[in-house]
């Protein structure tokens, strides 16, 4: 390539990295290669490399976390205009959106769904088995883990719509800041997660989305959940005896059904 100018380096080397991401190479919740090994691969000296960084970093792509590395936070761009405005309202409100479009993807999932994204959801679910949260915000996280989980975000990929992963994307963005993420919890515990995910997959795969609504939103009324200061579990939804006993009559219908 006839790169000239330090302009014309700074383009390519961005391009060169946003070119990993957006074709997989690098996954979302991965490390990236440090400062110098990028400077040796682009042929570029680092402060072109770091300015590219920057670049990735500002509209959300990646993110640099002190003493850690940078890791990809999303395939695609999100928008800062999107977080803004989020900025404006209360965790409540945000997490209550969370749920709105965790439970609509499931639904669109289920019906729009190829047997290539439920080949991927099957090795998402595997692959997550064994943590001991849902890693969907990075609550779960370890070293190098994921800043979300892979099958929340396949099912997004699922449902074939765009406006709802962006949304989703932003919305992640917020909850993971510092100022939401001290008042989040993830209570539902690794063998929860499972069983969720596993009928959620299954509503998913059976292309049943009523049984995917329902899933969903029995695992996202426990997998993130705001706590007080004395560390109680504010519950999304209050209900009655009554209501929680049909809630629990049609869980086992579907455990039943599923074993
Ligand atoms: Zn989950």
């Amino acid at each position: 390539m006839a790169v000239t100018t330090g302009s014309d380096r700074a383009r390519a080397t961005l391009a060169f990295l946003r070119r990993k991401i957006t074709t997989g190479e690098w996954p979302v919740g991965s490390r990236i290669p440090i400062e110098p090994e990028l400077a040796e691969q682009t042929g570029v000296g680092r402060s072109t490399v770091r300015e590219a960084v920057r670049s990735l970093a500002s509209i959300g792509m990646i993110e640099t976390l002190p003493g850690r590395g940078t890791f990809v936070r999303s395939a695609a761009p999100t928008s800062t205009l999107l977080n803004e405005f989020l900025t404006d309202f209360t965790l409540e409100e945000i997490l209550s959106y969370r749920r709105a479009l965790e439970v609509e993807a499931a639904q669109q999932a289920a019906m729009h769904r190829t047997d290539e994204d439920l080949a991927a959801l099957e090795r998402a679910a595997t692959e997550e088995i064994g943590c001991t949260r849902c890693p969907v915000l990075g609550f779960a996280g370890g070293e190098d883990s994921a800043f979300d989980s892979k099958f929340h975000r396949l099912i997004f990929d699922s449902a074939k719509n765009r406006l709802l992963a962006a949304l989703y994307a932003g919305i992640n963005d917020r909850l993971r800041t510092p100022e939401h993420r001290g008042r989040l919890a993830n209570v539902a515990t690794g063998a929860e997660m499972e069983r969720d995910h596993a009928r959620v997959l299954d509503a998913i795969r059976r292309r049943d989305f009523i049984d995917a609504v329902h899933a969903m939103v029995d695992h996202v009324d426990h997998d993130v959940v705001i706590v007080n200061d004395q560390h109680e579990v504010v519950p999304p939804l209050t209900r009655t005896p009554e209501q929680q006993q049909r809630i629990d009559t049609a869980r086992e219908a579907q455990d039943k059904a599923q074993a």
